[in-house]
């Protein structure tokens, strides 16, 4: 059972979305099938009105269920489905009696849909609108997408089809997408209000100049180029796929209806679609991972105020902890304090430790200096208080007594990965805590087991000595990173160094056991350690780079580029899974993509190199081999995926 449908003395029908077994609403296929049937009876009863309300504490509807067309591929079987909750809201919207949705909380995807198939819409000021399809790579196609233009200005439609981004009440307001917004306590009268005497709207002027064609091919002109500028359609299909089609039909007649059956159908079959869909799954799945603990942690003291130290500190903040910062050098302290508000505590003597429920190391990357500050935490800290460390590169077993990693990834308040590290003599309680603080903050977390660079840093290694030598080939840095972004990465690795810092890739490296390459010592000789000093791989002008075309570009194709580039980060997560520092593909996926921005829509490089064929790679290595050398042997683990 998903809905409970009573009518009152008014000859109201109040129907309550309620899934059972759920704490959420969603419209899976059993609840549409219900809702159809429902619809058919009321048509028959003929009420007064109708309210579609949750009963729910927290939603109206949170959308479709992911889980049932996440994997399908067969168009007719995806058409099918899709045409049939298309249908149910068609048969909601041609009732002959007033709907209304009485919405709270959230209000997503196809919740959203069933919202705009109702004549009205009262929103409790708790409610958050969104259709955010497209960042799974496919479009509202229950009707919304013609809805939705229908009822606010279609510019502002766009642009929520187009971002997926939520709104809130009021704005949805402003906006039109809702009749009324009003507190919890007069939900009741309110819908019972518009039942019984409906509620006049004017057409927006918008709305009259879209139903022009000429105007809507200026229009979708326009949009189209400022979403050029975000995404390329070769890699993300849909948001351009919306705009053609409401180019094409301007949000009106059967076409349209069956325009977004049609692009949606195509746009899930296709693989970026997939591989959002596979990631967002992943997001819900590493989130989870992070919830077993009741215990919260309250106070964090951060022990390092630089680059990586002091972003940390500031994130706990922001997410209401109360946090000490300390460092020895009282002007790291003052740059970080600047940003900071009330919970913030400066701490030159590391008082805080004393009272700290997490204490996380993130001075240099330094063992003895490490090993130093570890002996003097031991020595303050209270009883059961977890003390981690946010190094990138040293085996955790280097430290004197069990530490968990607690690993960042820069920028702080952009990246969501933590890698969670532990090593055989770490209590897993201890892991436990700290994946739970990870969810706590809002950050993903993985499991990995410890050795030098973890599952990430270890695996980015490779792929950043590589570029590092291309550049050393003179391949011009702008030129490298173009073909990487191209190819979708989120930065390219001349960025990604600068980011870093260079001093702390050449730690990395170093402790890694690879060679350093000489155009890195040679920045670094010159004090060039990336954005942090204003100078890298570029130079920096507040705090954005400076295009500057050094060296010759080479003829040698973005083709190859990216396989000198890939292969070797695969070969080395091939030898991570090996070896049991992570124990699935859909980890290290989720660990580079959140983690240092792989490109999302090809799903990360385990599923790359899945899709390219593990076999192809695994040869492309061995020929790569012969004409490069040994950094391209395969590395043990490959027999997990090819016949040797
Ligand atoms: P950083 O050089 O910017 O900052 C280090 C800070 O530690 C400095 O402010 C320094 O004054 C302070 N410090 C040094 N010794 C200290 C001591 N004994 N007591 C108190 N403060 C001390 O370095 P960073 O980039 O923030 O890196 C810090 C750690 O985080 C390293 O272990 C690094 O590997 C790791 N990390 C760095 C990145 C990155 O992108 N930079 C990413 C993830 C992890």
């Amino acid at each position: 059972m998903n809905w409970q449908l009573n009518t009152d003395i008014d000859n109201i029908a109040w129907l309550h979305f309620d899934n059972e077994h759920n704490k959420v609403n969603i419209l899976h296929s059993a609840a549409v099938k219900e809702l159809d049937q429902i619809l058919d009876e009321l048509k028959n009863k003929n009420p007064k009105a109708l309210v579609i309300l949750s009963n729910k504490e927290a939603s109206f509807c949170m959308g479709a269920d992911i889980h049932e067309f996440a994997d399908s591929t067969d168009l007719d079987q995806i058409k099918s489905h899709v045409i049939s909750g298309q249908a149910v809201m068609q048969k909601l919207a041609d009732l002959p009696f007033p709907t209304i949705a009485l919405i709270h909380g959230f209000c997503l995807g196809g919740g959203l849909e069933l919202a705009l198939a109702c004549r009205y819409r009262i929103a409790e000021d708790n409610a958050l609108f969104a259709l955010p399809e497209v960042r799974l790579g496919i479009q509202p196609a229950w009707g919304g997408s013609v809805r939705l233009p229908q009822t606010i200005h279609p510019l502002k439609a766009l642009n929520m089809m187009l971002t997926g981004g939520m709104i809130k009440a009021y704005f949805a307001k402003k906006i039109g997408l809702v009749d009324a917004v009003i507190p919890k306590r007069q939900r009741l009268n309110a819908a019972r209000y518009i039942a019984l005497n409906g509620f006049k709207r004017s057409k927006h002027l918008g709305h009259r100049l879209a139903d022009i064609a000429l105007v809507r091919k200026c229009v979708a002109f326009f949009v189209r180029q400022q979403v050029l500028k975000k995404a390329n359609p070769a890699h993300y299909p849909a948001p351009f796929q919306i705009i053609d089609n409401w180019q094409k039909y301007g949000a009106k007649g059967k076409e349209a209806y069956v325009a977004e059956v049609d692009s949606f159908m195509h746009l899930l079959a296709g693989s970026t679609a997939k591989n959002l869909i596979r990631l967002f799954l992943l997001q819900e799945q590493l989130k989870a991972s992070g919830k077993k603990v009741e215990e919260k942690i309250k106070h964090v003291h951060v022990i390092g105020a630089g680059t990586m130290g002091g972003d940390i500190a500031l994130w706990c903040m922001q997410k209401g902890l109360t946090v000490s910062l300390q460092d020895k050098n009282a002007q790291a302290l003052s740059r970080v304090m600047a940003h900071a508000a009330d919970n913030l505590i400066p701490d030159v003597n590391g008082d805080g430790i004393a009272h700290a429920d997490l204490i996380i190391e993130a001075v240099f990357e330094d063992l003895a200096v490490k090993q130093a500050v570890f002996n003097d935490i031991k020595n303050k800290m209270k009883p059961n208080a977890i003390v981690a460390s946010n190094t990138s590169s040293i085996s955790l077993a280097e430290f004197p007594y069990p530490i968990v990693g607690i690993h960042f990834f820069n920028p702080v308040a952009k990246m969501q990965l933590v890698e969670v590290v532990h090593t055989d003599t770490l209590p897993e309680d201890i892991r436990n805590k700290a994946l739970s603080f990870a969810h706590q903050i809002g950050k993903l977390p993985i499991k990995v087991k410890d050795c030098p660079g973890f599952l990430v840093n270890r695996s980015v290694a490779p792929y950043l000595l590589e570029s590092a030598r291309l550049i050393e080939e003179g391949m011009p840095i702008e030129q490298l990173d173009k073909i990487v972004t191209d190819f979708g990465m989120i930065m390219g690795p001349g960025i990604l160094i600068d980011l870093v810092g260079l001093d702390i890739c050449l730690a990395a490296v170093t402790n890694l056991g690879a060679t350093a390459p000489k155009v890195l010592l040679d920045k670094i000789a010159h004090g060039y350690l990336g954005k942090k000093t204003g100078e890298g791989f570029y130079t920096y002008k507040n705090g954005k780079p400076v295009k500057m075309h050094t060296g010759t570009d080479l003829s040698i194709s973005s083709e190859i580029v990216i396989e000198r580039i890939l292969l070797p980060m695969i070969n080395e997560c091939v030898a991570c899974l090996g070896e049991g520092i992570v124990e699935s593909t859909d980890e290290i996926d989720a660990g580079l993509i959140f983690g240092i921005g792989f490109a999302p829509f090809r799903g990360g490089p385990m599923q790359y190199a899945k899709d390219q064929g593990y076999e192809k790679i695994y040869e492309k290595l061995k020929s790569y081999q012969e004409k490069y050398g040994q950094r391209f042997v395969p590395k043990s683990g490959w027999d997990l995926f090819v016949k040797l």
